[in-house]
């Protein structure tokens, strides 16, 4: 007797990008990079991963797709505008009030989901390119989200942004920085956030400028698929 395969109920991740990182970096977007990071996990082995392009219909998250996804990431840059304020506003929903799982990277900290979710003005105190390394440590080794990530490595790092990040306090910072200027100064930051949303957990990680390669460094892949995990309401 043949046995019939156990169907596991997968979970669905959307990674949204905006089309605005350079191909010479990003040859199919920042999202498909961060996609293949997840895909290759051994952590991910019961998610669905799925592309979603501002430029696609409906910006790329129609009704039945924001309402079948467990997990959405999100990195935007230069386009936040041209995001409806209408799918903002359902994006910000299916977070607070159903328990979709949200992650924010890098310049997304200026975007219309991350600002209504935040409620505050998600600003850093300074922005500079200056194409120098930053450190990057685990600075809560317990944290789901650091399980497994080395607890220090270095990412070539075109563009810092600077403490205090204007959010509310956090639930946890799993991780942390430092940054070396040009002049031999040494800058901490936190690198990483999480907050309980209404019902909705929510990761913000703050490296990640479109001109330097970081969704393809191992470590960074190995946080955003712990995030995922993370983040699935339970
Ligand atoms: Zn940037």
């Amino acid at each position: 007797m043949q046995q019939l395969p156990m169907t596991a109920a997968k979970k669905t991740v959307v990674v949204w990008s905006e089309g605005t990182a350079p191909a010479v970096i990003y040859p199919n977007d920042i999202n498909a990079a961060i996609a293949d990071g997840l895909r290759e996990s051994a952590a991910m082995t019961i998610w669905d991963v799925v592309l979603a392009n501002l430029t696609d219909p409906e910006q790329g998250l129609p009704d039945h797709l924001l309402a079948k996804a467990d997990v959405l990431v999100w990195w935007g840059h230069e386009r936040h505008a041209e995001v409806s304020d209408e799918l903002a506003a359902r994006i910000a929903k299916r977070v607070r009030a159903e328990g979709m799982g949200f992650i924010a990277l890098h310049s997304a900290h200026f975007s219309k989901p991350n600002r209504l979710l935040m409620g505050t003005p998600c600003s850093f105190a300074a922005y500079v390119c200056d194409n120098r390394e930053t450190v990057i440590r685990v600075s809560e080794a317990g944290h789901p989200i650091a399980t497994g990530v080395a607890s220090e490595f270095t990412i070539g790092n075109e563009e810092r942004y600077s403490d205090p990040y204007a959010v509310p306090p956090a639930a946890a910072t799993p991780f942390c920085g430092t940054h070396v200027h040009q002049d031999g100064t040494r800058e901490e930051s936190i690198q990483g956030y999480c907050w309980t949303v209404g019902q909705g957990n929510y990761f913000y990680f703050q490296a990640g400028h479109e001109t330097s390669p970081i969704y393809f460094h191992p470590e960074v892949r190995k946080i955003l698929a712990n995030a995922v995990n993370w983040a699935v309401k339970h």
